[in-house]
């Protein structure tokens, strides 16, 4: 299919060939060399992923009045998910495409909240850490919300005093992160959630990477600073599944703290001619997939499975911390609070982290560039257990390697 116009069409042998040998240049993360975009509890929870995902791939989540089995399902992995954020009966949330649509959501429902209660009478802002997620900036973009972005701390965490002092009267959302995704530290949420309370606003908790991590490891007996629905002040957690819950792409959960939190998320219309129309995200169509493959992996991991996966990756990512900390040419940002850090270099001039991340990439790894500061960010889970050895073999050879090249720092492009 090289030119714009379709050929004949090809036997299914033909079609997958091709498939499979555009694959020659894709991270062989399924093989644990992708420290970041792919996740993977073993080939067996890969395989129900992958099949859960075949059988539900054309039913469409749209209207479940036609697939009572996606309305159960997700029913079930929206309960579970609330399990683990410690929500109560009164917790209610959907499954998302993910955390980006969860965090365009959550400014979309801080707005609608002000607008119904009759708080919206200039342009509205938020006020986050420097550390919380890019995908809120889409969100404020999106609806039109100022962000207000205050440092963090030397420690990284979200600087509570500092945030206090950004908020006034058209603020209508805070957030935290549990943890943030560029240094793996938890906010100090208890902190931040009350000065939600204070000002009687949204307070979400960015979970999109611990919300499966953190409640495991607090079963695994490690001490866990509150961060879920234990927090008064709290008004919505988003979880990704696609992440640490090792399903396939396309599957997040956002909860909040009650039904009309949640009804500040939906949208309703009858103002066209095809009828009353509602949906409680961005998509209308969507895939029955994802929600069958959530459903299918949770099932299959259970309790055990997520323990067993969680205890692999936190191991795995304190035995890269600690070499990297105990390196002489490189510097760990922080100790990781779950299974996400990243590092620099001591001397950048010598050894530029950038052209350190080339050198790992032509080794066959991949991981994520980020800055300020410049860093490598590596994200463990559970396939990495086997390689943590190689891997750190490979970074000491490839420091060594650094003599004043340099590197860049490139981008998330996905907008060519
Ligand atoms: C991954 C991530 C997101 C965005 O989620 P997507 O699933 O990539 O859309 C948001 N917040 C945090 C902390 C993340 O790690």
């Amino acid at each position: 299919m090289t030119t714009r116009h379709l050929s004949s069409g090809v036997s299914q042998s033909q079609v997958f060939d091709e498939l499979e040998s555009f694959r020659s240049h894709d991270v062989k993360w399924r093989d644990g060399r992708s420290f970041t975009l792919a996740y993977s509890a073993g080939a067996e929870a890969l395989a129900v992923a992958e099949e859960a995902y075949r059988r539900f791939s054309g039913e469409n989540a749209l209207n479940t009045a036609a697939f009572p089995s996606l309305r159960r399902m997700q029913q079930e992995v929206v309960d579970t998910v609330t399990a683990w954020c410690h929500g109560d009966d009164a917790t209610a949330g959907f499954m998302t495409s993910g955390g980006t649509e969860s965090l365009v959501l959550v400014v979309r429902s801080a707005v609608q909240r002000f607008r119904r209660e009759g708080r919206l009478t200039a342009t509205p802002n938020m006020v986050l850490p420097t550390s919380a997620h890019a995908a809120l900036e889409k969100g404020a973009d999106y609806f039109s919300v100022e962000s207000r972005r205050v440092e963090v701390g030397s420690d990284w965490r979200a600087n509570v005093d500092a945030m206090s002092r950004a908020i006034d009267e058209n603020t209508i959302l805070i957030v935290g992160s549990a943890p943030q995704y560029p240094q793996g530290v938890v906010d100090p949420i208890e902190a931040i959630a009350s000065l939600a309370q204070q000002h009687n606003i949204n307070c979400h908790v960015d979970a999109c990477m611990g919300g499966v991590t953190l409640p495991y490891l607090e079963k695994l007996g490690e001490p866990i600073p509150l961060w879920d629905f234990r927090v008064p002040g709290v008004t919505s957690i988003s979880v990704d599944l696609h992440k640490y819950g090792y399903t396939s792409k396309g599957a997040g959960v956002l909860l909040h703290r009650n039904k009309q939190l949640r009804n500040d998320q939906t949208f309703v219309t009858d103002n066209w001619l095809g009828g009353m129309y509602g949906s409680s995200g961005i998509l209308g169509t969507k895939s029955g997939g994802p929600i069958a493959s959530a459903w299918a992996v949770m099932r299959f991991l259970g309790e055990n499975g997520y323990l067993d996966a969680t205890r692999s990756s936190r191991a795995s990512t304190q035995r890269l911390a600690a070499h990297i900390d105990a390196h002489p040419d490189l510097v760990l940002r922080a100790q990781p609070d779950s299974t996400l850090l990243s590092f620099g270099t001591v001397d950048e001039k010598r050894h530029d982290v950038f052209a350190l991340a080339d050198l790992l990439i032509a080794r066959g790894w991949y991981m994520d560039r980020q800055g300020p500061p410049a860093s490598i960010h590596l994200t463990v889970n559970a396939v990495h257990a086997s390689r943590v050895d190689e891997f750190l073999a490979d970074l000491d050879e490839c420091v060594a390697g650094l003599n004043g090249q340099s590197g860049e720092m490139g981008s998330y492009a996905s907008t060519e």
